[in-house]
């Protein structure tokens, strides 16, 4: 049984897997496997981006999507006649057969699947069966991904990093067959400014405490531009404290739960001098 493993580490987010889709699927019709993509309106393979924190501390996530081929499809459930797991895995869509192309639209929690009004039918994403049935390794997306960031085959082979991997929406049990592999967590960047000096701060501790037990999760210094960077941190709330010789004690405290903590200026004080 096949899988598809995305290494978002790897993703640089050129999209060329996103446009080898459409090159294989608009204007060319693959029956029996699928009737040809309308030209707009569909992503059978979708690579979304995410810009997370605030200037000047900004990260941009890539998220390759697509059909995640379950193995406990909601699909299939919906509609039986007109959908098949084939003994490769993967999930096919009959262009032939009679089906509401609407519900198996709302079937679906990963919002692969579309509806082609013309014809009158719903499409997603095949893994290019067409192509694999007729002896590629693996499907156009795959092969047009020249970082290594997708990647196709039998679950076996992959195993080590199956183990290690997530999935997307696993609250929806669907058991999946895509995997992925170092999804981004959660950061916390900051500059530490000297404000009377008007100069970032260099060498400063940094202390970052969760607040629900007030267990210490990452400590660092500031770089010579004055910045901390903590990374890969889970959603929660976060007291971090900053200390260096010479300057009052600075505190601040990050809601992760929602998005990425960034202060694009952290204002250190120095220790007013006793006469
Ligand atoms: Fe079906 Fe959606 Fe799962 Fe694909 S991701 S197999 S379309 S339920
Ligand atoms: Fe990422 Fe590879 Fe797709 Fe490019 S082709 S966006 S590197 S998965």
């Amino acid at each position: 049984m096949k899988v598809f493993v995305f290494d978002l580490d790897r993703c640089n987010g050129c999209h060329n897997c996103q446009v080898a889709c459409k090159d294989e699927h608009c204007g060319t019709s693959w029956l029996p496997y699928a009737a040809e993509q309308p030209e707009t309106g569909q992503f059978w393979c979708k690579v979304d981006e995410e810009v997370c924190g605030k200037v000047p501390h900004v990260r941009v996530n890539y998220l390759p999507r697509l059909c995640n081929h379950c193995d406990d499809a909601p699909c299939i459930a919906a509609a039986p006649d007109a959908v098949y797991k084939r003994e490769d895995g993967l999930v096919v869509i009959d262009p032939a057969s009679k089906h509401d192309p609407e519900a198996l639209v709302a079937s679906c929690p990963y919002g692969a699947i579309y509806v082609n009004k013309e014809l009158g039918i719903a499409q997603k994403c095949t893994g290019c069966a067409h192509l694999l049935d007729d002896g590629w390794a693996e499907p156009r997306c795959v092969d047009s991904c020249c970082t290594g960031a997708l990647r196709f085959g039998e679950e076996g082979d992959f195993a080590d990093e199956i183990a290690q991997a997530e999935v997307l929406i696993p609250e929806a049990g669907t058991a999946p067959r895509v995997y992925y592999l170092n999804k981004p967590r959660r950061f916390i960047a900051a500059t530490v400014v000297d404000i009377e000096a008007d100069e970032v701060v260099e060498g400063a501790a940094v202390t970052l405490m969760r607040v629900a037990d007030e267990a210490t999760v990452a400590t660092a210094r500031t770089d010579e531009f004055g910045d901390v960077w903590l990374e890969g941190l889970q959603p929660d709330r976060y007291r971090m404290s900053i200390q260096k010789e010479g300057y009052l004690e600075l505190f601040q405290e990050f809601d992760l739960s929602e998005k990425d903590g960034s202060v694009p200026e952290m204002r250190f004080y120095r220790m007013p001098v006793l006469a």
